[in-house]
C-alpha cells in the first residue's frame, strides 16, 4: 500500500495498491491551496512514481465524486496509461462533465459500476461496498489479491437514515470480516470527534426552522456536490411554498447531472431560472448556490458585495451557510458573513444552528467499522498527521496490537503480508501547484510545472491601495523572474504598471475592500494584456496591500 497523497494532509487522496508487478490506483484527488499560496489554484500530488511504473497499472478505482478524490484526474490523465476508470453513476457523471469541458472525454475509458459489483483488474479483484457520505454514490472498496484483502474505506460515515435511502452496507463489511481481512485503511478526517456524526436528516429539521423564521428572500449556500443537501433544501422549500433557483456554474452543472441520473427530484414547475427571478416575489423564492467557503468568485461572494447580475441582497433577507468552513477558509467565510450582515441580511450558519452536519465518521462509527472488518493490520488514511494519530489511538484503545498499526505519510511503502507488516523504501512524492483556472479561462488550464515556468516566467505585482478610493498609495512595483530582463524592458513594465493604475479606480468600493478580489481582477487584466500583446502567459502574482 503506497499513499501518494492524503496521508499527512486533508485532500489530494491517491493510493496505490501493488502486488508483484501489478498495481491499481484508488482515487485521483486534488487539494485546494492555503490562503498564503498566492497565485495557486489547485494542488496535486506528485505522480513521478506512477509515471515510472505506469505499465504496471491495471485500473483506476474512484470511491466517490468529491474533488479531493477525483479532481486531479483531468490534470493527470495525459500522464497516466489509458486504463479503465471505475466508479458509480454519480461519480462518473461528475468526472464526465469535467472531462467534456476540457475536451478530454475520449482520453478516458470510463466504466460504471453498482454497489456490490466486482471488477477484475489483473490479479486484483475489487468490490464496491455502499457507504453513506456527503455525496451520492459513495463507496468503500474491498481490494483482494493473492496476499489477502484490504478494505479501503474512502470517505464515509454511518448514517442510519440517509436522505436517498441508500444504506451503509453493514452486511458486506461483516462478511469480509468473517472471511478475514488483511488490512483496513480507514477515513481519519473526524477521528478527533467523540460520539457519532449527526444524520443528514437533522439538517432538514434545522432548515425547516430557519425557513419558518424567514421573511424575505432565502439564499442557501452549500457544496455543489452535496446533492442530498440540495434535495432537502428543495423539499423544505416546497413545504414552505417557495420555488427554487439554482445559481452558480458548478451548482447548476451538478444539479443537471443528478437530475439526468434520476438521483435528484425537483417537482414540476418548482424551478425558476436565474434570469427570470425578477418575475417572482422575493419571499416566494429560495436560491441554492455555492460559495459557502467564501470563494471570492462564487455567486455568494458576489451577492455579499453587491456584484451579481440577477440579484442583490436586501434588508430582511435570510442567508443560510449550510456547510462548515474548511480549515484555511475561516477568514474568507467570516468576511462574506460580515458583508451580508452589513447589507441587512440575517445570516444562519453552523456556529449558531445544526444547519450542517459532517460527511465523515466520528469515533463511535470508526470503531464500528473496525469491529465489522476486524483487520489484521490497521492504517489510518485521509487526514493530517494529527487525525491519523487520533485514529490510531482510538484503534489502540480497542485492543489492537501497536505493532500491527502503521501511521504513515505520503510516499511511504507499507508491505502487507500474512507474515507481517513492514515499511519499505519511500517512493517519490510531493506536491505540484497549478495556476490557471481564473475567471474566463475555463478550458484553458495550464499545468505550471517547472518547465513551463522557465519558459514564461513569473511576474509579481506589488501595489498598495487606499481601499476607500481605489487610489494607488504605493507602487505598483513589478518584479519579473524569467519573463523579461527588467533593465531591457522598462517600457513593457511601465505599460503593465499603467494597466494596473487604470484598472483600480474602475472597481467598486466593496470590491476594493476585498484584497483577494482586487488581486484576481489585476491578475486577469494583466494576463489578458500580455497574452494579447505578446502571446505570453507568465504566472502573475499580485500582492495587494492596504
Ligand atoms: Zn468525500
Amino acid at each position: 500500500m503506497i499513499p501518494l497523497g492524503g496521508c499527512g494532509e486533508v485532500g489530494m487522496n491517491m493510493t496505490v495498491y501493488r502486488h508483484r508487478e501489478e498495481m491499481v490506483l484508488v482515487d485521483v484527488g486534488l487539494m485546494f491551496p492555503d490562503e498564503e499560496m498566492l497565485g495557486v489554484d489547485v494542488v496535486l500530488a506528485d505522480i513521478s512514481f506512477l509515471r515510472e511504473q505506469g505499465r504496471e497499472l491495471q485500473a483506476i478505482f474512484l470511491t466517490h465524486g468529491h474533488e479531493d478524490h477525483i479532481g486531479a484526474l483531468v490534470y493527470l490523465l495525459r500522464d497516466l496509461p489509458k486504463v479503465p476508470i471505475y466508479g458509480t453513476a454519480m461519480t462518473l457523471g461528475l468526472v464526465k462533465a469535467k472531462l467534456r469541458e476540457l475536451g478530454l472525454l475520449q482520453a478516458a475509458e470510463l466504466r460504471q459500476v453498482e454497489p456490490r459489483d466486482r471488477v477484475v483488474a489483473g490479479r486484483f479483484e475489487v468490490e464496491y461496498l455502499q457507504v453513506t457520505h456527503s455525496i451520492l454514490g459513495g463507496c468503500s472498496l474491498a481490494i483482494t489479491c493473492p496476499a489477502g484483502t484490504v478494505i479501503h474505506t474512502g470517505d464515509f460515515k454511518i448514517d442510519p437514515h440517509p436522505v436517498d435511502g441508500r444504506l451503509f452496507d453493514t452486511e458486506r463489511f461483516r462478511a469480509y470480516g468473517d472471511q478475514g481481512v488483511l488490512a483496513l485503511c480507514s477515513d481519519s478526517t473526524n477521528a478527533e470527534n467523540p460520539g457519532r456524526t449527526l444524520s443528514e436528516r437533522e439538517v432538514g429539521k434545522a432548515l425547516d426552522e430557519a425557513f419558518g423564521e424567514a421573511g424575505g428572500l432565502i439564499v442557501v449556500a452549500t457544496f455543489a456536490s452535496h446533492i442530498q443537501r440540495v434535495q432537502q433544501i428543495v423539499e423544505v422549500a416546497d413545504a414552505h411554498h417557495r420555488k427554487v433557483v439554482v445559481m452558480g456554474r458548478s451548482m447548476e452543472r451538478n444539479v443537471e447531472i443528478a437530475l439526468e441520473l434520476g438521483l435528484l427530484h425537483i417537482p414540476q414547475g418548482m424551478r425558476v431560472m436565474p434570469a427570470r427571478m425578477g418575475e417572482y416575489h422575493r419571499e416566494r423564492l429560495v436560491v441554492i448556490t455555492t460559495g459557502s467557503q467564501g470563494e471570492p468568485l462564487s455567486a455568494l461572494s458576489r451577492l455579499a458585495v453587491g456584484d451579481h447580475r440577477y440579484l442583490s441582497i436586501e434588508p430582511g433577507d435570510t442567508v443560510i451557510l449550510s456547510s462548515k468552513a474548511i480549515p484555511g477558509n475561516e477568514r474568507s467565510v467570516s468576511r462574506v458573513i460580515n458583508h451580508l450582515l452589513r447589507r441587512g441580511a440575517r445570516v444562519v450558519h453552523g456556529k449558531v444552528s445544526e444547519i450542517h452536519v459532517s460527511g465523515h465518521a466520528a469515533q463511535e462509527e470508526l470503531a464500528e467499522m473496525y469491529r465489522l472488518v476486524r483487520p489484521r493490520y490497521f492504517i489510518p488514511v485521509h487526514g493530517e498527521l494529527r487525525h491519523l494519530v487520533a485514529h490510531r489511538d482510538l484503534i489502540l484503545s480497542l485492543g489492537h496490537p501497536a505493532k500491527d498499526i502503521a501511521v504513515v505519510e505520503d510516499g511511504a511503502v507499507v508491505e502487507l503480508s500474512p507474515r507481517g507488516l513492514r515499511l519499505g523504501d519511500e517512493v517519490a512524492h510531493g506536491r505540484t501547484f497549478v495556476d490557471g483556472k481564473g475567471v474566463g479561462e475555463v478550458g484553458d488550464v495550464v499545468l505550471r510545472d517547472r518547465r513551463l515556468l522557465a519558459e514564461d516566467g513569473t511576474l509579481v505585482i506589488v501595489v498598495g491601495i487606499d481601499h476607500a478610493t481605489g487610489e494607488v498609495v504605493q507602487g505598483p512595483d513589478i518584479i519579473s523572474r524569467g519573463f523579461v530582463y527588467e533593465d531591457e524592458s522598462q517600457e513593457l513594465l511601465e505599460e503593465i504598471k499603467q494597466v494596473v493604475v487604470d484598472l483600480l479606480p474602475t472597481l467598486d468600493k466593496e470590491i476594493l475592500a476585498e484584497r483577494a478580489l482586487v488581486a484576481v481582477r489585476i491578475r486577469n487584466k494583466v494576463r489578458r494584456y500580455l497574452d494579447r500583446k505578446m502571446g505570453r502567459r507568465p504566472m502573475v502574482l499580485p500582492m495587494v496591500l492596504e
